[in-house]
């Protein structure tokens, strides 16, 4: 008889107590389970995810920005389930394999034109290092050596590892490393919700392009590249930007000779509006850093797409000593290749961004009587994501005391209410699956409004 893999009886209270001894979480203070349950999960379908007591959550958060078509998809999961039995993994240095090259054909002809190459890693932060390293490594190429430094907007997050963090600029993930990390420049945030009274977002982000010009005329000879988040800050509170930032940022990039890097892991997809939050700059980045929802939410997987022009940096004999030195035991895993490729395929198959334009539309129309709420001084939107943040007074945009967490009780309140919400600090945002039905969103946004009310009592 084979021992199951699950062998004690299936309830939350169980399971959660089993975790507890031995998991460590991520983004998390253990002790707050002390006092705040964990939640087992064991089965998801289309946006909800089912506990083990028989409780449902619908994922308002898409389980971290990754899941774009429902959790247990059948495609996507046939896909998987085909391409276990047949090659899960191999050694992607001098072996190669047809799911790893149907999907850099497939990424190529999706993303912007002059994006030609593409290098794979397993997650976000890692492509965040490739783009980082291989934008410096070029200038190395090319006789530029003295480039060294990188240029990060203020608010922004791009990963985790050492690379990542040090040209992330939010203070929860990134203060206590300080030390670690490499020290680059920061440059104004184009956020909207920092604009002067009566400015609006377009004339914010031309202000910051400013800031950003003045940083590059000091700089760019002794800077590798500009990294941003093209128009949601998403880990630095859902904070919006105007699009022409974009096409202005792209000019002062060409006009120093300075890289582009666009990391649309959050924003790609779909979630802005279009498929890549980049179009709607109309701009062509040096690099693109792909993930999450490139495998629909089942896989790690990564993509760095970039240019012809920088390819060549690095394409010489051996002896010249210039190949790229970048390689995960898992770079281009043929399971995370093959469900992205289903995950392409649906976008291919099913009007998503039509769908999503409507589920857009319905979203602000269902959130917009927040904007007179005491305690909501912002409600923004792009796309399939909206943000809500709470304040402890509208009109001066006073904060609540972070000690508070209001937005804590407002997750607490949705897992009572059939609603996973994440709130980042005192931001409620919704970042649902492209597959919720109308009634799903709005029972998404009616918990999350009666659980605002409640969290700011
Ligand atoms: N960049 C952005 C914009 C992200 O939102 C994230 C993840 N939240 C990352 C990079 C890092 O991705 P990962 O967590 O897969 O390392």
């Amino acid at each position: 008889m084979t021992t199951p893999i699950f062998s004690s009886p299936l309830s939350n209270q169980t399971l959660a107590a089993r975790d507890l001894r031995h998991v460590w979480h991520p983004c998390t203070q253990m002790h707050d389970h002390e006092t705040i349950p964990m939640i087992p999960i064991v089965r998801g379908s289309g946006p909800w995810l089912h506990d083990a007591d028989g409780r449902r959550y619908l994922d308002g958060i898409s389980s971290w920005w990754t899941n774009l078509f429902g959790h247990a998809h059948p495609v996507i999961s046939a896909a998987l389930k085909q391409q276990a039995d047949t090659l899960e993994h191999v050694i992607f240095a001098g072996f190669t394999h047809e799911p790893a090259i149907r999907l850099a054909e497939e990424l190529v002809a999706i993303t912007p034109p002059g994006l030609e190459r593409v290098f794979y890693a397993d997650v976000g932060s890692a492509a965040v290092e490739v783009a980082l390293k291989m934008s410096f490594h070029y200038w190395l190429n090319t006789g530029r050596g003295e480039k060294t430094r990188f240029i990060a907007l203020a608010n922004s997050y791009h990963g985790e590892t050492l690379g990542a963090l040090s040209v992330s600029d939010v203070a929860l993930y990134r203060k206590t490393y300080g030390p670690l990390l490499l020290n680059p420049l920061t440059a104004p945030s184009p956020d909207a919700y920092l604009g002067e009274p009566g400015e609006t977002p377009e004339a914010t982000a031309q202000r910051a392009l400013e800031g950003m010009r003045a940083l590059l005329e000091e700089h760019a000879a002794t800077t590798c590249a500009v990294i941003i988040e093209p128009l949601v800050q998403c880990a630095g509170s859902m904070r919006m930007y105007h699009p022409s930032y974009l096409s202005g940022l792209r000019e002062l990039c060409d006009r120093y000779e300075v890289h582009l890097i666009a990391d649309e892991i959050a924003v790609g997809f779909g979630r802005t509006g279009t498929l890549f939050a980049c179009e709607q700059g109309g701009i062509r980045p040096d690099f693109m850093c792909l993930s999450k929802g490139l495998t629909g939410g089942y896989l790690p997987l990564a993509a760095v797409l970039t240019s012809e022009t920088v390819y060549q940096a690095f394409y010489a004999e051996y002896k010249s000593g210039r190949a790229f030195l970048h390689s995960h035991s898992y770079t281009g895993n043929p399971l995370a290749c093959s469900v992205a490729l289903a995950t392409l395929g649906l976008f291919r198959d099913q009007p998503v961004l039509a769908r999503n334009r409507e589920l857009a539309a319905r979203l602000a129309r269902r959130l917009a009587p927040l904007r007179d709420h005491p305690h909501v001084a912002d409600v923004r939107q792009h796309g399939m994501i909206a943000a809500v943040e709470l304040v402890a007074d509208a009109r001066s945009r006073t904060p609540f005391p972070a000690t508070d967490r209001r937005g804590l009780r407002v997750f607490q309140y949705g897992l009572q209410h059939e609603a996973l919400l994440r709130p980042l600090g005192d931001v409620v945002y919704f970042m649902p699956p492209y597959v919720v039905s109308d009634d799903e969103l709005d029972h998404l946004v009616d918990v999350a409004i009666r659980g605002i009310d409640v969290a700011c009592a």
